[in-house]
């Protein structure tokens, strides 16, 4: 092992000084029961279909097994949450079971919710099956719509129930316990750096950063000043164009404190994430930050933002300049700019530059937020008008409309002049509507993880039912194309759907 461990040999919660992890095993559990595997996953590690259906499998991926010459663990990190330095965090219910080299590639597997580790505070360490539902859904179906995230090999339920403050009439209430084994090659976090710099550990911080990048950015050469700078500018980079997936897919992540903001710049920790139904920039899917809001879709980019402040502040000590730190600082800003505007083009299916687009797109939002549209519908939908057919466009539109009859003479005037503008627009571009119509949908996802698709498959899988769990994962590996077998899931969300929201627990 490269980077310090704890001496200390077991689980009691504390504060754990001088290292990056603790060794703690799994906790065993009662009647282990796989209910999905993630075959696309298991092949990139190199899991045969045969090893799939062996009892170990089972065992090894709810923690009751630990394969010899493997010594799991759990990682120390810090973060701020919600804006304020929240001190020691650390893998206070995931624990890391070993790691897996295939065809080059490294891969660090995780379990989540396999008990209590040196960092589980006041809580359990455990998971129920509805966020390890949500969790392994969504995982996956963001890796299939090109969004960068960590992965998840199976969703398991361990036999055992677990008792949870229910959201809706705050009573406490046993749930199904779950185990999802998760993948990706690191689960480092700001906050993992962000640990040491708060306890002005620069040695532990050093071996860390090194380590990093000998294992992840190893292009970056031997250790040195220039190194470090040019991580940080790289993990900025991962980090806004990570950032630009979820305003292209409409993904709402939820709570995004440095602790879930993966030095690799992959999605990490599906909690109370959503998805946009209605397009609006104030939305958040996330019951605990309802009043400021500080997660809302429209906020994403600049929250990456603040959270690369913090990692700076964190790494500053072996940079000791600020100048080149501000300057990656200050090309997020401009990147954000390029890249937003690029991305939002690419759904229109502009190509052509025109220095209007900007106006054009802004008019497009403004007129989104004036009634309730669905985002995916619109966007998806949008694909289907043809050159000079702009007038087509209200009617196109409408199906995105969640109450269509209430939408006003003003509203309606206000799509046509923009249908208008856009029709003009589209006379620039080279391609025909079936080549624009192409490109288009393949930015513009048609399925997506809409929340209460999720909601079903958990009520159905409450009573053992996990057909639906399956459905939405095969149907959420093609996200893009045409599946005339499941269109009844190409569809706003049910009025029943309107005000749940996920919860993280
Ligand atoms: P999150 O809000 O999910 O990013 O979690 C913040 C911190 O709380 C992390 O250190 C988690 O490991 C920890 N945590 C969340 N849920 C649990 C749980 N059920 N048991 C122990 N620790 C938890
Ligand atoms: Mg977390
Ligand atoms: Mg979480």
């Amino acid at each position: 092992k490269e980077l310090p461990a704890d001496s200390i040999l077991e689980n009691s919660r504390r504060q754990v000084k001088d290292a990056c992890f603790s060794y703690t095993n799994p906790k065993q559990t009662k009647a282990p029961e796989v209910i999905h595997v993630s075959k696309e996953m298991a092949s990139v590690l190199g899991v045969s279909e045969n090893d799939l259906s062996n009892e170990l499998f089972t065992k090894i991926v709810t923690g009751n097994e630990v394969l010899p010459n493997t010594k799991p663990y759990a990682m120390c990190y810090g973060g701020h949450q919600f804006g304020h330095w929240a001190g020691q965090l650390g893998d206070g219910r995931a624990i890391n079971l070993f790691e897996v080299e295939h065809n080059n590639k490294q891969w660090a597997v995780q379990l989540k919710g396999s008990g209590e580790t040196p960092y589980s505070r006041t809580a359990d360490g455990l998971a129920v099956l509805r966020s390890s539902i949500r969790e392994y859904l969504c995982s996956e179906a963001m890796f299939h719509l090109g969004v960068p995230t960590t992965r998840a090999l199976s969703l398991a339920l361990t036999g055992d129930e677990v008792l949870r403050d229910m959201l809706y009439d705050g009573n406490p209430a046993h749930e199904k316990g779950a185990i999802v084994s998760r993948v990706s090659p690191s689960f480092l976090r700001f906050g993992s750096y962000e640990i040491f710099a708060a306890r002005q550990d620069h040695k532990t911080l050093k071996t860390l950063v090194d380590f990093t990048i000998k294992h992840h950015f190893s292009h970056l050469g031997a250790p040195s000043k220039e190194a470090y700078i040019q991580f940080f500018a790289e993990v900025s980079e991962r980090t806004l164009q990570m950032i630009i997936h979820w305003q292209r897919v409409g993904f709402v992540h939820g709570v995004m404190n440095t602790d879930n903001m993966s030095i690799l710049g992959l999605t990490i920790d599906y909690g109370p994430y959503g998805w946009l139904e209605g397009f609006d920039f104030g939305w958040t899917p996330n019951t605990t930050d309802n009043q400021h809001k500080r997660y809302r879709y429209g906020n994403q980019p600049n929250i990456g933002l603040w959270n690369l402040y913090q990692l700076a502040n964190a790494l500053y000590p072996l940079i000791e300049e600020t100048e080149p730190i501000e300057t990656i600082l200050e090309l997020y800003k401009t990147d954000f700019e390029a890249k937003s505007l690029q991305m939002m083009k690419s759904k229109l299916g502009l190509e052509a530059s025109d220095d209007k687009d900007k106006t054009l797109i802004e008019a497009l939002e403004d007129a989104l937020l004036l009634t309730e549209t669905d985002m995916t519908i619109f966007f998806r939908n949008l694909s289907n008008l043809k050159k000079r057919d702009g007038k087509k466009g209200l009617e196109i539109v409408k199906d995105a409309f969640y109450v269509p009859n209430e939408v006003s003479d003003k509203i309606a005037q206000h799509w046509k002049d923009w249908f208008e503008r856009y029709d003009f627009r589209l006379e620039k571009e080279a391609l025909s509507d079936t080549e624009r119509q192409l490109k288009m949908n393949a930015v513009n996802p048609k399925y997506v993880l809409r929340n209460y698709m999720s909601q079903l498959a958990i009520d159905d899988a409450n009573k053992g039912d996990y057909k639906l769990i399956d459905e939405l994962f095969q149907l959420l590996k093609q996200p893009y194309e045409e599946q005339p077998n499941h269109e009844k899931w190409f569809a706003k969300r049910p009025d029943w759907a309107r005000h749940k929201v996920g919860c993280s627990m």
